[in-house]
Parts: C-alpha cells; sequence; structure tokens
C-alpha cells in the first residue's frame, strides 16, 4: 500500500472510479437521517397548496397527524388504550421528557453504546433526580437495566446505533415492582425490527431512521399507566419541580388528543412521515418490513463471513442488529479511505461511528433501502477494495 493510501479523501487522480454497472440504484446508506423515497418527496409536492404554509390548529394538517397516529396504530397493532403522542424535539428532547415528566425518583438503565450513555447523562444531570442504576457493557456487547427495587422506570435503546446491537424488548422485571415503566429508545429500531408494543410503556423514536423521514420531531407510543405517571407527576410536584412546557409529556398529551403539537411542526417533516408509514402499512406492514430488513443484514453479515477483509462487529450473531450493521475491515484497508472513495462514487455515510474510533463501515439497511442495493453495496465495496491493494 502507498503513503496516499492513508488519506482519507483521495484527490482527484486517486479516486478510484467504480464501474456503473455495480453502483447501487440509490446511494444512500446512513443510519440517520437515512433515505427518503421519491415518492414521499413527491407527496411534499402533491400537498403544496392545501398542507405547505398552512396552519397546523386548522384541519388539513390536523387531519394529516391524525392520519399518522392512525398509521402507526395499525403498524405497531397497538394495544388498547396505547397512545400516539409526538412533538418537536427528536429523541435527545424526549430523553429530557422523560426524565422531567416520567421518572420520579430514579431509574434504571442499559448503556451499552453512545445513545443508551447519552440518557443515562440526562438523568444523571436532573437535579431532582436520585443518581442513576446503570447496567453497562462493552461497545459490541448487550446488557438490560439491572433489576432494582426501587427504581420506578427501566430505560434502554431497542437498538444501539452508534453500535449495532439490538437488545430484546420485554417486561424482564416484571413480578419484582409492577409500578416501574418500561421505556424504550427506538429510534433505529422503530418500522425496522419487530416488537410487542405491550412489553412496553412508552417506545419512543425520532422519524428519521425506519420511517425515512426528517428529523427534529419525536413519537412516543404511550401505555395508559405512562401517561397516568405524567399526569400525577406534574400534578403532585408541579410546586417542587419544575417542568418547562416543552418537557411536559401531559401538555404533549393534551396537544396529541386533538391530533396537534404543543408549537409549530414542520409540516414537511409530517408529510414525509405520513407518506411512509402508509407504503409500509400498504407492504404488509412490521412484518414485511422486518422481513425486509432481515435479509439485508443477513446478506450483509454473510458477505463479511465470507470476506477476506471484513467481519461483523458484533461477535454473538444473536444481538446483531438487522436495522444498522456494522462491519470492521482488516488493519491493512482504511476504512475512511474506502467511505471517501465510496462517496465519490456517490455512495455515501457509510462510515463507522465517530467515537467508536473503530475500523469499521456502518450501513443503515432500514425499510426504504432496497435489499437489491444492498448487494450492489457490497460489490461496490469488494471493488474498492481490489483497486485499493493493487496499488
Ligand atoms: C439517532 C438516535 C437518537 C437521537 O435522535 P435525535 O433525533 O438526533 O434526537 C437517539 N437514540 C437513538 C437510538 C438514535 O439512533
Amino acid at each position: 500500500m502507498t503513503q496516499s493510501a492513508h488519506n482519507t479523501a483521495p484527490s482527484r487522480g486517486d479516486t478510484i472510479v467504480i464501474d456503473p454497472m455495480y453502483l447501487p440504484k440509490d446511494g444512500r446508506f446512513g443510519s440517520g437521517p437515512s433515505k427518503i423515497r421519491r415518492t414521499q418527496v413527491q407527496a411534499i409536492e402533491n400537498h403544496m397548496y392545501d398542507l405547505l404554509g398552512t396552519s397546523h390548529r386548522q384541519s388539513p394538517v390536523r387531519t394529516l397527524v391524525g392520519d399518522i397516529q392512525e398509521g402507526l396504530t395499525e403498524f405497531f397493532n397497538l394495544p388498547e388504550g396505547y397512545e400516539v403522542v409526538l412533538g418537536n424535539g427528536g429523541a435527545t428532547q424526549f430523553w429530557d421528557i422523560a426524565c422531567a415528566s416520567l421518572i420520579e425518583t430514579k431509574a434504571s438503565f442499559a448503556s451499552f453504546g453512545s445513545f443508551g450513555q447519552a440518557f443515562v447523562n440526562a438523568a444523571n444531570s436532573t437535579p431532582f433526580l436520585q443518581n442513576s442504576t446503570v447496567s453497562t457493557a462493552s461497545a459490541g456487547s448487550l446488557t438490560l437495566p439491572a433489576i432494582d427495587d426501587s427504581a420506578d422506570a427501566y430505560c434502554w435503546p431497542h437498538n444501539e446505533t452508534s453500535t449495532g446491537v439490538a437488545a430484546p424488548v420485554t417486561r424482564f422485571a416484571q413480578g419484582h415492582d409492577s409500578n416501574a415503566l418500561y421505556l424504550v429508545d427506538a429510534t433505529s429500531a422503530a418500522g425496522a425490527l419487530p416488537v410487542d408494543i405491550s412489553q412496553t410503556d412508552v417506545y419512543y423514536f425520532s422519524p428519521q431512521k425506519a420511517f425515512g423521514s426528517d428529523g427534529g420531531l419525536w413519537i412516543a407510543i404511550c401505555s395508559p399507566k405512562a401517561i397516568e405517571r405524567a399526569e400525577r407527576i406534574e400534578s403532585q410536584h408541579n410546586q417542587q419541580r419544575w417542568i418547562p412546557s416543552m418537557l411536559s409529556l401531559r401538555k404533549a398529551v393534551t396537544n396529541s388528543r386533538k391530533q396537534q403539537t404543543l408549537n409549530t411542526p414542520a409540516i414537511a417533516t409530517l408529510i414525509f412521515l405520513r407518506e411512509q408509514i402508509q407504503w409500509l402499512n400498504e407492504q404488509g406492514g412490521l412484518s414485511w418490513a422486518s422481513e425486509r430488513c432481515n435479509q439485508s443484514a443477513e446478506f450483509l453479515y454473510s458477505w463479511a463471513k465470507h470476506s477476506r477483509y471484513a467481519r461483523a462487529f458484533v461477535q454473538d450473531p444473536a444481538i446483531r442488529s438487522h436495522s444498522v450493521v456494522t462491519l470492521d475491515l482488516d488493519e491493512t484497508i482504511s476504512a475512511d479511505e474506502v467511505c471517501a472513495h465510496l462517496h465519490a462514487n456517490g455512495i455515501v455515510d457509510t462510515f463507522g461511528y465517530r467515537k467508536l474510533g473503530r475500523n469499521q463501515l456502518r450501513i443503515g439497511v432500514f425499510p426504504s433501502v432496497e435489499p437489491d442495493d444492498v448487494v450492489r453495496l457490497s460489490e461496490c465495496i469488494d471493488w474498492v477494495v481490489a483497486h485499493m491493494t493493487q496499488h
């Protein structure tokens, strides 16, 4: 390998040109924001006059929000009494909402990557909460929150986007303390991985991953028990606990019941989202979507297994994500350089999670991504690596 092989951005002359016959039809493989399909973009154009630039308090946009709520109710086959609540700020905002409106005194967390840990940090910096119980596992492995009778909430990610590890979603501590809420961060899982919502009290996510929308919104599927908790905390603690409006789940529920949000939402984001939910439901819903993600992910894991230079980062096949695939490359082949060559050919966002610091590719295989394009991606990676090592 030459010196120049270590540069992350190859100069013009260095760029490896992939034969167009190998290129995927769509080169977006990001883990979020992720691919937005053409019909979603067309939906924006189609609704130029009746939705874009119109009031979110009037019936057209409220119908849009109502369609999203109904569509998700169908997609997740919601148990009786569960409600689809939404607001502005994304999953990161929802962590603070949970700290203000859902965790009463203390939560027990699982942290096995950056996103799980970020929620722990939010709780530990909340002045009125006790120090969290935290069960940790190293990147690439899995743990669940420790059973803790003094915790009133159990919190963990369904899919750790920074490492490509998927966790089970179950009421694992049932019988110990029936009062604890189960709060599951589903941001890169919802819409891609199978789930039984009855096993959660809040299943929350941002829509720019499997739902192929834009960022800035949070959606939380809440059990009656979670809504009760939020209502009680806000009415009981309103003397001691400052709950800013944007962190009030109760206010979000009140607005969501009227097909509205507390403050103005991005209407284009809602249009993208409705279009995607309708498409997913037409294709066959969650079972279709998760089977498709399965197929793409298993293809990549098996390709890596047979490759001379790539291997799955997550050792245990049972916890490998089927929405975000992480692959380590041989030390002799720079993943940064592979990504730069792919990027120059229109294949984007295949880089690993920066803070993980590994020689790694990370590939989002959400339902919008064609399994056929995933096969093509593997051929392009092979092409780039073969030409890199020829020097
Ligand atoms: C992307 C992601 C988040 C953060 O989402 P934002 O919309 O940026 O707030 C949180 N949790 C997980 C698991 C994610 O993948």
